[in-house]
């Protein structure tokens, strides 16, 4: 089932009763989730990740825009009329109730046509506690299960009504890092194995990188960019989503365009051929960087940590907008620890300018543009025409 999302804009009062003041949660909000696939909704806290959910599902209703599930406008519908399933953080189980009760409660307030015999609602529940791997425990309470398996009640809850769209909201920060690594490949198995669309929306890029076919990165309200997780880290747009993503995080450096080539303080790090003049933020992400003798970037070094294939050397630059450079490079690179000093050559690809300003990224010769929402939607409105067609090719 596709979702269409067409300019959504939710806009709250204010929680200070007091204020006047209002606050634009979702800003002019426009995305379509293909069918049956995993799409991670990606911010920091209070960019409107929940709210769009939300209205997703029906708990919030938008101001202005309009919500499709297929070809089926569902903005005014209450969320029981969306076919939806939601999978909360805290996973909200009945605590007085079995595993099989409270996955059988959804079928029980089944009402008219859709109202199941006991023996159905039993096969329901059969195939999904098989799908998330929890047979065994259908009569325990939950306080005798983990918290991860307990989410994964939660989730065959959501699923056992046939869902048309699975909407999950933080599922898995209640999880210590084990089963949060554990479960999000569970929620990934499942997804692929029922096919349901689904939305993910989560505030740690790494859990959102991980399983997502697709990943949206929302600022105040705004979108800042979607695409596959490796095509955002490889090419963002612009500052912002270039910090959001990655572990180690990139490192930045204050720089400037002059006489069309890029410095980093007096060091001129590579040609700007065709740019104006202008100050800049230089980004590096930690596995751009290759040591060299006669390297063009040239920082105090601190310490190295050697992680196995790997050494991370920490250093520090007087133009580094961070206290620390960090680079990440082959543990058969050499170079003096006891120098004062390491030089540095960088990787082209991994290394980004944005303006200083807009903090936008400024593209350099070369550069492969950044695949956009405008793109998407054009890919998404030619892939349905192009059905369409075929469909009345079909029928003719
Ligand atoms: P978090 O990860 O912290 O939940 P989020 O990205 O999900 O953040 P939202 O919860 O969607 O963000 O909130 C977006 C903005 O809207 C925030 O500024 C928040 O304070 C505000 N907001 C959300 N719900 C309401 C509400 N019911 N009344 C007033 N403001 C609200």
């Amino acid at each position: 089932m596709k979702v269409q999302l067409q300019n959504i804009t939710k806009i709250f009062p204010s929680r200070n009763k007091k204020s006047k003041e209002l606050v634009t949660a979702v800003n002019d909000f426009t995305f379509t989730v293909p069918d049956g696939k995993l799409i991670g909704l990606l911010g920091p806290s209070g960019c409107g990740k929940s709210t769009t959910l939300y209205m997703i599902s029906g708990l919030e209703k938008p101001t202005s825009g309009k919500i499709f599930f297929g070809e089926d406008d569902v903005t005014e519908l209450p969320p029981e009329k969306r076919g939806i399933g939601l999978v909360f953080q805290n996973y909200a189980l009945y605590p007085h109730m079995t595993v099989r009760q409270n996955i059988l409660f959804p079928l029980q307030n089944l009402k008219g046509e859709d109202k199941l015999t006991k023996e159905q609602m039993l096969d329901h529940v059969d195939e999904v506690t098989k799908l998330v791997q929890l047979e065994q425990y259908l009569d325990r309470k939950p306080n005798q299960m983990s918290g991860g398996q307990q989410q994964r009640v939660a989730i065959a809850r959501a699923l056992v009504k046939m869902p048309r769209v699975l909407l999950l909201d933080e599922p898995l920060s209640n999880l210590d890092a084990r089963l949060r690594l554990q479960t999000r490949e569970e929620i990934r198995r499942i997804q692929r194995e029922t096919g349901i669309t689904t939305i993910f929306v989560t505030h740690d890029q790494e859990e959102a990188m991980s399983i997502s076919d697709m990943i949206v990165v929302m600022k105040l309200g705004v979108i800042q960019q979607v695409g596959e997780p490796q095509e955002v880290y490889d090419n963002p747009v612009n500052l912002f989503v270039s910090k959001f993503l990655g572990t180690p995080p990139i490192n930045v450096f204050n720089g400037r365009i002059s006489g069309e080539k890029l410095y980093i303080g007096e060091e001129e790090i590579a040609s700007a051929e065709g740019k104006e003049d202008m100050d800049v933020y230089v980004g590096i992400r930690p596995e751009g960087f290759i040591v060299d003798p006669n390297g063009k970037l040239t920082c105090n070094l601190e310490s190295r940590e050697v992680m196995g294939r790997d050494v991370s050397i920490v250093s520090n630059h007087p133009e580094s907008a961070n206290p620390i450079v960090r680079s990440i490079v082959d543990s058969e690179s050499v170079f003096d620890m006891d120098a004062q000093t390491i030089k540095y050559n960088i990787k082209k690809s991994k290394m980004f300018v944005f303006n200083k300003e807009t903090e936008e990224r400024v593209f350099f010769e070369g550069d492969k543009l950044p695949y956009h929402l405008t793109q998407y939607l054009e890919e998404i409105k030619s892939e349905e025409t192009q059905t369409e067609e075929n469909t009345q090719e079909d029928n003719a």
